[in-house]
């Protein structure tokens, strides 16, 4: 008798990028037995040094850490990855702070290499023989509505053409498939650059061990800039300074620099070194972050956008790729629900997925300036100890935003609601324990007056 997955054999469906989410997909889709193409500009990371552009490491939680566990990886990510139970705060003076991400049940983020997690998910796909990987093949143009590609090698500028059942643009916040669903009817689209950009850094291990306590997000919080540290495997820290590119631009030579860390980060430069500050700095362009929103993901059951793709978000929630990680979880689970029926189920995804992915493209710009200003004040902390009180007390009933973003699986929106009614009853209750006190203040001067005009 012919399974499900047999039948799936008959469509073709053509992944183009073969970054985290495309080769997440690949494995999702492959493990449904669909013939899987996956398209990827670069070469394959698997035989490169160095991956040139984007953060070396990321910050890996709950959303992700499950789509992992549907393609059986999920362990072998996690013995990589080294955990991350808090935020260290590094204030100007060089005192820390350890603020834990969960007081109550202690969970934590992982930081894991980007280019270990690509190389394992592009190794995972050789189990699949229904999965083919191309490489150096850059999508130039497309008919997505006639499920045609045309690729072009850009070493040896050969080109292809790809006719397919289903595309899937999987190719990052600049998306070419993304281009080109701009040109049909009903595709809503929004881009945002914020005025800051980011320089990743390097503090080196000292004699084979961490330089600071490796199981911390370490965050240097300036108010209006901030430099966060995430450890990596060979016991090195990947630093990463965001900051306005107008502070960038005064930044010019080697003594602006020095003096710029003296001032702000005087602890972190015995540990990254001068001389290494001086000229990794000044080797490095500041990158630009982008946010992006658009509506629907798909046209028909022709062309659907995941990851970066459909929402590409600046990078203060560790989201971008758990997010990204969380659509290969939903399209699965949706599939199922539809039985692998491709046009209702491409029309539910983007439904259910398009204000959860708007939201947290929110959150992000929002947490950017929690963690560069907020969590330096007293009432954050106050805050943050009244949350994890009650969430104590009624750990189903009171879980405060950041947890249920990184440790749980509620939608995004609906982490959002929670967060605005927690914020109501705060309110509310600071109102009225103001108002009472007022009041029997008011009362005990009027008690106070009257008896003294009686003496
Ligand atoms: P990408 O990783 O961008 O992959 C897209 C792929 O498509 C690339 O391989 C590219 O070569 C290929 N491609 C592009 N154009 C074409 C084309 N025309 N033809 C063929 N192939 C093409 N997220 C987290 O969850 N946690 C974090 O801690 C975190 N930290 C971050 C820190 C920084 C500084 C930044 C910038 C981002 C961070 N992110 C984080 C976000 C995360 O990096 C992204 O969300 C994630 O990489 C998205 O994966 P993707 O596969 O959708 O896109």
């Amino acid at each position: 008798q012919a399974t499900q997955s047999d039948s799936n054999k008959s469509t073709k469906i053509t992944i183009v990028g073969g970054g985290l989410v495309g080769s997440l997909a690949a494995l999702h889709l492959g493990k449904r037995g669909y013939e899987v193409h996956l398209y990827e500009y670069r070469d394959d990371i698997r035989k490169s040094q160095l991956v040139a552009g984007r953060s070396i490491n990321l910050a890996l939680s709950a959303r992700g850490r499950r789509a992992l566990t549907e393609v059986g990886l999920e362990d072998v990510l996690l013995d990589h990855g080294i955990p991350m139970r808090g935020r260290m705060l590094h204030d100007i003076k060089g005192r820390t702070t350890f603020v834990p991400y969960d007081r109550n049940t202690n969970q934590c983020i992982y930081s894991v290499g980007r280019k270990h997690l690509n190389e394992i998910l592009l190794t995972a796909t050789e189990n699949y023989p229904n999965v083919h990987l191309h490489f150096n093949h850059k999508l130039m143009t497309a008919k997505l509505k006639h499920g045609e590609l045309n690729f072009v090698n850009p070493n040896t500028r050969e080109t292809f053409q790809v006719n397919t059942d289903l595309v899937i643009g999987c190719d990052g916040a600049y998306s070419a498939i993304r281009k080109h669903m701009l040109q049909h009817h009903g595709f809503d689209y929004s881009q945002t650059y914020i005025e800051h950009g980011y320089i990743e850094l390097c503090i080196p291990s000292n004699n084979n061990e961490f330089a600071m306590p490796p199981n911390y997000l370490h965050i240097w919080p300036r108010g209006k800039f901030m430099m966060i540290a995430l450890p990596n495997q060979d016991k090195t820290w990947t630093v990463t300074l965001f900051m306005p590119f107008k502070n960038f631009e005064k930044l010019k030579s080697s003594q602006d620099i020095l003096l710029f860390f003296e001032e702000h980060f005087a602890d972190a430069v015995p540990l990254i070194g001068e001389r290494r500050l001086i000229e990794d700095f000044a080797k490095t362009k500041p990158q630009h972050l982008v946010s992006v929103k658009c509506h629907p993901y798909h046209i028909d059951a022709k062309v659907l956008l995941m990851g970066d793709a459909a929402h590409a978000m600046v990078p203060f929630f560790g989201q971008g790729m758990n997010a990204g990680f969380e659509d290969c979880t939903l399209l699965s689970q949706i599939l199922d629900k539809y039985g692998d029926d491709f046009k209702a189920a491409l029309s539910e995804f983007s439904e259910t997925r398009w204000e959860n992915a708007h939201t947290i493209c929110d959150l992000a710009m929002y947490n950017y300036i929690e963690m560069r200003d907020l969590v330096t004040r007293l009432s954050f902390r106050i805050r943050k100890s009244v949350d994890d009180f009650l969430f104590w007390i009624m750990p189903t009933k009171w879980m405060p935003l950041y947890n249920s973003v990184s440790f749980s699986h509620m939608p995004y929106k609906k982490c959002l609601e929670n967060r605005k009614w927690q914020d109501n009853i705060l309110n509310r209750t600071i109102a009225t324990l103001t108002g009472t006190l007022i009041a029997t203040l008011v009362y005990g001067c009027f008690v106070y007056i009257k008896n003294s005009s009686i003496i």
